[in-house]
C-alpha cells in the first residue's frame, strides 16, 4: 500500500535488453527521494503490488511508460508472457502522458539492431532514421547511453513532474542533458588543445583523441559534468568515449581513431581545413608541462 501522496506512476517494460539501464538506474544516489515523488508500479526486475498482465488490462492511466531495449514487432523475436511486444505497447502506449526510452537500445536499436536492422529498431528512430517501432508517436523522449546514466532520467522525471515542458533534439533526446558534449567538462582538454595523445589506457595524463578513439567531441551527453556514481566518468579512468548516446552506436574499431589523410576526423562543428591547420600548429609547440607525468612515482 502506497505511503506517500500524489506520487506519479511509471510502468517500466523492457524488450529486447541486457538489463543494463535497470541496473545503472538502481544506483540512483537519491532513490530514497525518488520514491517520494514516484511509484513504480510495475518492474520486470522488482517485486511491485502489481503484475504486467494485471497492469495491461486494468485500463487505468498511468503517467510515464519506460522502455528499456530494442523493439520489434516480430513475435519470433520478442515476446513477454506469450504477448508479443506489439500487443503489450498497443495496451499500455495510449493511457500514459509520456513513453521514456531508457538507454540507446529503446532509442534507437542499440547493439541489438546490428543483428537484424530490418526488424530490430528504437521507438521512433531505426538508427540515424527517422520511424522505428513507430512512424512518428509525440509522446516519446529518448534517453540513450549504454548504459543511460541513473541522472538522466531520474532529472527528466522530476522535470516532467514539475509541469516543465522539455525541449528536444534533433534526435528525441532532452536538451538540457545532451546539448553537452562528453568532451565538455573532461580533465584531458589541455591535451586535446594541443595535441598531446596519451601514451596507453587508463594513464591520467594525455588525450585519448588521436590514437585511442575517443568520440568525446562529437559525443552528445554531460557524462564528465555529472559523473558517474557521482565519482568518475570514462575519460577520467582513462578510457575513450565508445559513443554510446548517439544513434550510430556501436560503430566498429570503437578503440580506434577513424583518420583522413593520416590526420584524426574533425571534431563536431569544426570546419576540416580550419581544425587541420590549428592542429599542425599546436603540435609544433613542446608545452614540457604537458609532458610530464601528474603525479611522479616517486
Ligand atoms: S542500451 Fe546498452 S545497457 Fe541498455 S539494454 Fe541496450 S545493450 Fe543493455
Ligand atoms: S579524452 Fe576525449 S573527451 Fe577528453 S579531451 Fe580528449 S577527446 Fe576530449
Amino acid at each position: 500500500m502506497s505511503t506517500f501522496h500524489n506520487r506519479k506512476t511509471i510502468v517500466w517494460i523492457q524488450g529486447i535488453t541486457c538489463n543494463g539501464d535497470s541496473h545503472s538506474f538502481f544506483n540512483y544516489e537519491n532513490m530514497k527521494t525518488f520514491a517520494k515523488s514516484f511509484e513504480i508500479i510495475y518492474h520486470p526486475l522488482l517485486v511491485t503490488d502489481h503484475d504486467l498482465l494485471s497492469v495491461l488490462d486494468d485500463e487505468k492511466h498511468y503517467d510515464y511508460l519506460i522502455v528499456e531495449g530494442s523493439f520489434s514487432k516480430d513475435i519470433s523475436i520478442i515476446e513477454r508472457f506469450g504477448l508479443s511486444l506489439e500487443t503489450i505497447m498497443n495496451k499500455i502506449a495510449h493511457r500514459v502522458d509520456y513513453i521514456i526510452c531508457a538507454g540507446s537500445c529503446a532509442s534507437y536499436g542499440g547493439i541489438f539492431r546490428l543483428r537484424n536492422p530490418e526488424k530490430i529498431t528504437g521507438a521512433i528512430f531505426s538508427g540515424e532514421e527517422q520511424g522505428g517501432f513507430w512512424k512518428k508517436n509525440d509522446k516519446v523522449i529518448n534517453i540513450p547511453g549504454c548504459p543511460m546514466h541513473p541522472r538522466w532520467l531520474s532529472d527528466t522525471l522530476f522535470m516532467l513532474r514539475s509541469g516543465k515542458k522539455i525541449a528536444l533534439d534533433s534526435m528525441s533526446r532532452p536538451k538540457e542533458i545532451f546539448s553537452y558534449f562528453v568532451h565538455h567538462g573532461c580533465l584531458r582538454n589541455e591535451y586535446f588543445e594541443w595535441k598531446v595523445d596519451a601514451n596507453q589506457f587508463g594513464e591520467k595524463e594525455g588525450c585519448l583523441f588521436y590514437h585511442h578513439g575517443c568520440k568525446g567531441p562529437m559525443t552528445h551527453g554531460n557524462c564528465n559534468k555529472i559523473l558517474w556514481n557521482e565519482v568518475s566518468s570514462k575519460t577520467r579512468a582513462g578510457s575513450p568515449c565508445l559513443g554510446c548516446t548517439e544513434p550510430t552506436f556501436p560503430t566498429d574499431n570503437i578503440y580506434e581513431t577513424k583518420t583522413y589523410m593520416s590526420l584524426p576526423l574533425a571534431p563536431t562543428g569544426v570546419s576540416k581545413r580550419a581544425y587541420y591547420t590549428i592542429t599542425g600548429i599546436a603540435k609544433s609547440f613542446k608545452i614540457e608541462r604537458l609532458e610530464k607525468r601528474l603525479i611522479d612515482d616517486n
